[in-house]
């Protein structure tokens, strides 16, 4: 089935989902738990986090026209912001025809930090952890038979001595491969029972014992050909270029362009109940890896006025693990997308910031985003104007008319209808 679905924005709610469904197989059970009529309850909440007095709606929509390594994938995405969903369904649009996404994944090891301080003689301690390599291997490996039982665990340590403001201290690097979990809670379990040996055969004293959030050995990347974006013209297409070569050359610009490839992996993340603040953390950290930050998507000129798209980034994101199987609807952001592992997991929310990031240059070297995005923020300014709902579509349709959208045209709109 595809998810080339034309007019799939003009559908109702119900409409949609009945699409989606049909698509992923949903029961009427799921239905009613994506529709937020059944599945999380106050005490669910309260079994997640501390002092609960309630939970935080957050929009779920499907991102379309996605076809990821030949697969055809509609992409829950739990977001507050307007245009986002619309902006990637579109880019991705673009790559339907040109074969879609395609992807490749590093692998599944996160790194644990293990810190060491008050050393006399840190690069025999280094020395010394490197001799008692397996035995630290096997004493990680003790924490999580489960882990272990799926071919993961602890596979290789590094031992790194950083200079900070008082000494010389050791830094061990476990590489844990976590397999389809995001990993840190198995990490940091390994890190912590370490911590006794390690003081033993180094005599200093550990500290910190910890997941480092930049995964590098987890790296995603993604690749497309987005087909003649600009109808031919090739002024728009220097321009765009010129916008991404500025997100490589300048930091302040790299921060929005790729606050933009986030606008769509954090919703992804959000969606399947993954960890949106260690993916942003990841992210982040990575542009940054060589010195200087810069853009985690690169752009080139292709044949017939299309632009190739890839991205490369860091994702820990599980299928198993922390909140992804615990909430409800995570669990059907999960089964909306039909992936059976982390991996694929992966190379589908790669897909989809370079997808989001591609819309973004796209309006900016063009119209400018501003357009687009708040004539879909309308209904959001209406209800902030003090709109009832039953008034909204009456201003978006005055506003669109207009084709006005600043936020004292929509209080005027808002008086006409009350008029
Ligand atoms: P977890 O401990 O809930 O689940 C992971 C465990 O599931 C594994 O250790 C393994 O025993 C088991 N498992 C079962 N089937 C598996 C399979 N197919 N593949 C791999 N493991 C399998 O969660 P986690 O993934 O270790 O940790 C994620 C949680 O940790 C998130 O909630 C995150 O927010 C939180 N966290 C993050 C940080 C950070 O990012 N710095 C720090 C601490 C905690």
């Amino acid at each position: 089935m595809s998810t080339r679905i034309k007019g799939f924005y003009k559908l109702s709610p119900e409409e949609r989902l009945a699409e989606v469904a049909a698509f992923a197989e949903l029961t009427e059970e799921d239905k009613k738990v994506i529709k937020g009529e059944e599945g999380f309850t106050l005490h669910n909440a309260d079994n997640m986090v501390e002092n609960v007095i309630g939970y935080m709606p957050v929009p779920l929509g499907v991102a379309t026209n996605f076809k990821v390594d030949q697969k055809d994938v509609f992409i829950p995405m739990a977001t507050e912001e307007p245009s986002v969903i619309a902006a990637a369904s579109n880019a991705a649009r673009l790559t339907y025809n040109t074969g879609g996404f395609t992807t490749s994944f590093a692998g599944s090891i996160m790194i644990g930090q293990v810190h060491v301080i008050n050393l006399n003689s840190p690069y025999e301690a280094l020395a010394r952890i490197y001799e008692h390599k397996e035995t630290i291997l096997e004493k990680c490996n003790e924490q999580d038979p489960t882990l272990v039982s799926f071919g993961g665990g602890a596979k290789d340590l590094e031992v790194r001595i950083v200079e900070t403001a008082t000494e010389k201290v050791l830094v061990i690097h476990l590489f844990v491969d976590t397999k389809d979990a995001m990993g840190a809670n198995a990490v940091n379990t390994m890190n912590e029972a370490l911590a006794p040996f390690i003081e033993k055969i180094t005599g200093g004293e550990v500290v910190l014992r910890i997941l480092s959030n930049l995964a590098e050995r987890r790296v995603v990347r993604a690749r497309a050909v987005f087909e003649d974006p600009f109808g031919g013209n090739e002024k728009l297409l220097e321009r765009f270029i010129s916008a991404y070569e500025l997100a490589v050359a300048d930091p302040y610009r790299a921060a929005t362009h790729n606050k933009g490839i986030m606008n769509g992996i954090s919703a992804a993340v959000l969606a399947t109940g993954n960890d949106t603040r260690a993916i942003e953390a990841g992210a982040h950290a990575y542009a940054v890896k060589n010195g200087k930050y810069t853009s985690l998507t690169h752009y080139e000129l292709g044949e017939n006025n299309s632009i190739i798209g890839t991205i490369e980034l860091p994702l820990a994101i599980g299928l198993v693990g922390g909140a992804t199987k615990s909430h409800a609807v995570a669990r059907m952001g999960t089964k909306i997308l039909k992936v059976e592992s982390a991996s694929e997991l992966s190379g589908i929310i790669a897909s989809l910031g370079l997808a989001q990031n591609f819309a973004g240059l796209r309006a900016l070297a063009s119209e400018g985003i501003q357009k687009g995005h708040m004539k879909l923020h309308i209904k959001n300014m209406a209800v902030q104007a003090g709109a009832e709902s039953d008034q909204v579509d009456e201003i978006v349709k005055l506003a669109i008319n207009e084709e006005k959208y600043r936020f004292d045209d929509i209080k005027r709109y808002l008086e006409i209808v009350n008029n």
